[in-house]
């Protein structure tokens, strides 16, 4: 039989197309499984590796050169100095970065009430309890009374033995109210980068010690609806690696992540945003220990120049290649909060208000207060989850 080198070809041509079909069918089947579905936008196919040692298998090849700014560190002139009182270097870096953890809009449509779609785990047997989570409250001496005083008439005072407020001046008036809970970290009281990293490091080494299940931090200007908290981290087992949040960009962020003398690589990582609050498994958290227990967490902040927020999805993300989980029930003044439906205000699991520069910047609910009586709004909101409360106008008919 008599077989033409063309016949052979065509043949070899014909296989290679039936093995390449093949191969197409079983993309599906290898495709890792979404881990959480509740993704404001696709994850990137950019994701860096790392760990450790793994900077040389980072790929910056989609990278976008990003405008340099500066987040959180709007009082960048005043002397940053550490927890220990050493002078900082400057920053003077070439950071490149999306956009400031503090300084940016929502993406859009985020005015959703659900509760996240991932895998939902139950556990029997084991029944989260307010007194599992360890919620860590950021604040300064000059908001003691203009803030922290209204958090400790609402939802502080329904977990009062596991809210941590972490300060930087010592207040007698405030100690005698929260007593231990208190926590002076002696960090700087400037606006600073490294002062505010010097602040989360103590709230992270206070959690460790603490031995509760989870770590929420919060900043002094938000409202923490405790069931819905405790809803939303029941789904999820403390052992596990979960980082919850809200992204304040609508992409990962992008920096350039210092490594050793030989200049820099760039790295991207989701991060939640501080300003809307953050949880973390403890199965995660003592993960991150290398990177951000004791010092370490103010050294690692050096290594990407951002501040204390973008750090946490650092290790996280970039550092221990655990993905963040994109929630959208934790809220940042950032945010319209306007547009929030008023019908789904009393199940989000944070919520915010506009400071002196955007008063209005509240969300729209009705109720015991008027807008001069509560501009916050936080009063009317805890009426509405906790009626009973002394000073709440609906006892007043009783
Ligand atoms: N904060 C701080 N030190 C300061 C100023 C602010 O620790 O010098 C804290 C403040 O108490 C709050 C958080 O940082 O918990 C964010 O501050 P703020 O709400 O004033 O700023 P923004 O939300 O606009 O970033
Ligand atoms: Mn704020």
């Amino acid at each position: 039989m008599h077989i033409s080198r063309v016949g052979i070809s065509k043949l070899c041509f014909l296989l290679s197309l039936a093995f390449c079909a093949f191969l197409l069918l079983l993309i599906p089947t290898l495709q890792p499984q979404q881990r959480h579905s509740e993704l404001p936008q696709p994850r990137p196919n950019t994701r860096t590796t790392g760990g450790r040692t793994g900077t040389a298998s980072r790929h910056s090849s989609h990278t976008v050169a990003i405008p340099l700014q500066q987040p959180a560190t709007r009082d960048s002139s005043a002397a940053p100095r550490g927890r220990t009182g050493e002078p900082k270097k400057p920053d003077t870096s070439a950071v490149r970065k999306a956009q400031s953890t503090s300084k940016r809009n929502n993406p859009p449509n985020w005015s959703s009430d659900r509760y996240p779609t991932g895998p939902i785990r139950p556990h029997p047997g084991e029944k989260l309890e307010l007194k599992d989570i360890f919620i860590a409250v950021k604040t300064t001496r000059k908001y003691h009374k203009s803030r922290l005083e209204l958090l400790f008439q609402t939802w502080v005072s329904q977990a009062k033995k596991q809210t941590f407020i972490f300060t930087d001046g010592e207040d007698k008036e405030l100690r005698s109210r929260a007593g231990d809970n208190v926590i002076n970290t002696n960090c700087s009281a400037a606006h600073t980068r490294q002062a505010l990293c010097c602040k989360m490091s103590v709230e992270y080494d206070k959690f460790i010690e603490s031995q509760r299940k989870w770590f929420c931090h919060v900043d002094d200007d938000n409202y923490v609806i405790l069931p819905s908290l405790l809803l939303l981290l029941s789904s999820y087992s403390h052992t596990q690696d979960v980082y919850l949040g809200r992204p304040s960009l609508d992409h990962p962020i992008e920096a350039a992540e210092r490594v050793k003398s030989d200049g820099s690589t760039s790295v991207k990582f989701w991060f939640a945003t501080g300003g809307a609050g953050f949880c973390i498994s403890r199965g995660l958290a003592l993960k991150m220990s290398p990177w951000a227990s004791l010092g370490n967490f103010i050294s690692t902040a050096e290594k990407i120049r951002l501040p204390d927020d973008c750090t946490i999805g650092y290790i996280i993300e970039a550092l221990l290649e655990v993905p963040m989980t994109h929630t959208r029930l934790f809220h940042s003044h950032l945010e319209n909060l306007q547009r929030l439906p008023s019908e789904t205000v009393l199940r989000q699991v944070t919520l915010s208000y506009g400071g002196y520069e955007n008063r209005r910047n509240v969300v729209s609910i009705g109720g015991a207060f008027s807008l001069t009586e509560d501009p916050s709004r936080f009063k009317t909101v805890h009426c509405l989850l906790y009626p009973e409360t002394n000073w709440c106008p609906s006892k007043k008919h009783h």
